[in-house]
């Protein structure tokens, strides 16, 4: 499988990592869209948000602790911050390896697409 992501968990793609436990990474975004943007991403491979357990959700909260770590690292918390993740060719996903935007550290946009 050719997955960008996947490089980048086991290391054969660089990245600027920011926070890492043993499910989840975190790294900024190649082509940031604001001062602050950094991607959330599960270890494991799965191609969005609805690939994530029903039954255990211990992912999905390791996911959101580390999306307040990272706010945390980033100084986002302050600035005030954005989560964003795309599902799917029609809203947006390039990437199909779940991961979640973090976008902070100017004044967003209002639009929410
Ligand atoms: P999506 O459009 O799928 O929601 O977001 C994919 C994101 O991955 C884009 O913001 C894009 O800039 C980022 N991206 C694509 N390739 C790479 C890469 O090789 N390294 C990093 N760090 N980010 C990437
Ligand atoms: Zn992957």
């Amino acid at each position: 499988m050719d997955c960008i992501f996947c490089g980048i968990v086991n290391g054969q793609i660089p990245s600027k990592k920011v926070f890492e436990s043993d499910e989840v990474i975190a790294f900024e975004d190649i082509q940031k869209a604001a001062p602050i943007h950094v991607l959330v991403v599960p270890k494991r491979h799965m191609e969005s948000i609805m690939d994530l357990p029903d039954d255990d959700l211990t992912l999905l909260s390791k996911l959101q602790q580390a999306i307040k770590e990272v706010a945390r690292l980033t100084g986002a918390a302050e600035s005030g911050f954005r989560v964003i993740t795309n599902k799917g060719t029609p809203a947006g996903q390039t990437v199909f390896h779940l991961h979640y935007h973090i976008l902070g550290g100017r004044e967003l946009e209002r639009s929410l697409g």
